[in-house]
């Protein structure tokens, strides 16, 4: 296992090993500062908290490495991230290196798990497991602060892999197709796990920037779904709650450009963008001619949420030459289960019109149960269900 030097995440290795050493050198600097207010805080009570040191910690992440390449045969795909910072210095804990492992055979877990045991008691370490939405996470703690997390993914099954394969391919079948897409992913845990748990793949759109933002993103792709940076942008309502980083109409080229590298940062496996609110940002033409040429230079395709019917965003990006497409449906604007089962109905009529429809959602309980319930029902009527990317153009 080599560690990469240099910027970014996106390094490949074989095992795919990525992790940044500026981003470490950035993390050990904020754990030393907030490790120093610490002691001046503790300081009459001498101090005596002894946490992980960084050397240590990066030495169990090692170690878990080498053990889940021997518990997976060398056959997983593993990736380190250092968990980015997620808002000022006392926000955040003490760094915590969250480990990604997607299983080729649920069976591997076994010697897994008993293989990190050994390493955290070797290291004086707790370990606690939880298992939700189709991922194991096992997180190991010093002195009750969480130093590592291994979240162990297991991809949803043979039917899960047919969708998936066709990622790359113009997709078999004539079928009218049928893309969905999640949104307002990174929020909350459980809503993830929720979406992470369906049974079939669909496309998660995740907002950036937020605590759960990457691992959530991660998850999903190893799952094998399909991943979209759900991109904030100005609403023209003044009661829809602006996040804290978004696209707002008078924003030069530049400070679009800064703002989408910084989003995309934290949404890793994002293959195009779709917008979070936006009612006032997709109307202005100016705003979008700065956004698609960013799109259009990282080869990440458009959807146009349509929260406003005086969106200009479709057309600018066919303009600048950015794949796009537009979404037909709202699924959950009424949360009951009936009411989105006639919303999904609606989506495969016009599917059956068109060739194809975008329906988007969100992962209310009320969501889920009707995808549960309608997507096999579609498909049975001959609705293929792909993702996003297979309806751009
Ligand atoms: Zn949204």
């Amino acid at each position: 296992v080599n560690e990469p030097r240099g910027r970014g995440f996106a390094r490949k290795s074989r095992f795919n090993i990525s992790l940044s050493d500026s981003f470490y050198r950035v993390i050990a600097r904020r754990r030393a500062a907030l490790a120093a207010l610490v002691c001046v805080f503790t300081f009459l009570g001498g101090c005596t908290k002894k946490t992980l040191s960084k050397a240590q910690a990066r030495e169990v992440t090692a170690e878990i490495v080498a053990a889940t390449q021997q518990a997976t045969a060398r056959k997983s795909e593993i990736t380190i991230r250092p968990e980015a910072a997620t808002g000022g210095l006392l926000a955040r804990r003490a760094a915590v290196d969250d480990i990604y492992v997607t299983l080729s055979d649920p069976a591997q877990l076994v010697p897994l798990r008993r293989s990190l045991s050994d390493i955290a008691r070797r290291h004086r370490l707790t370990i606690e497991e939880s298992a939700t939405g189709g991922v194991e996470r096992l997180n190991l703690a010093s002195d009750g602060t969480r130093t590592h997390t291994v979240h162990v993914v297991t991809p949803v099954g043979a039917r899960t892999r047919a969708v998936a394969a066709s990622r790359d391919s113009s997709a078999g079948g004539n079928g009218p197709r049928l893309a969905i897409i999640l949104d307002d992913l990174g929020y909350e845990r459980a809503a993830a796990n929720a979406a992470l748990a369906l049974p079939f793949s669909i496309t998660v759109s995740v907002l950036p920037n937020l605590p759960l933002s990457t691992e959530v993103a991660e998850e999903a792709y190893r799952r094998g779904d399909e991943v979209l940076l759900h991109l904030p942008m100005e609403s023209e309502s003044n009661d829809a709650k602006p996040e804290p980083i978004e696209l707002r109409v008078g924003m030069n080229a530049q400070e679009v450009e800064g703002a989408l590298a910084g989003m995309l940062e934290s949404v890793p496996h994002a293959v195009g963008v779709n917008n979070h609110q936006g009612s006032r940002a997709t109307s202005d033409a100016a705003l979008m001619n700065e956004l698609m040429p960013a799109l259009r230079g990282r080869n990440l395709f458009f959807i146009d949420s349509r929260t406003t019917a005086a969106t200009v965003a479709y057309g600018a990006a066919e303009h600048a030459g950015v794949r796009a497409a537009s979404r037909k449906v709202f699924l959950d604007d009424t949360q009951t289960r009936e009411a989105i089962l006639a919303q999904l109905d609606l989506a495969a009529r016009d599917a059956a019109r068109d060739g194809f429809a975008i329906a988007i959602g969100h992962p209310h309980p009320a969501t889920i149960e009707a995808l549960t319930e309608g997507i096999p029902r579609a498909e049975a009527r001959g609705v293929r269900l792909v993702f996003v990317s297979q309806v751009v153009r």
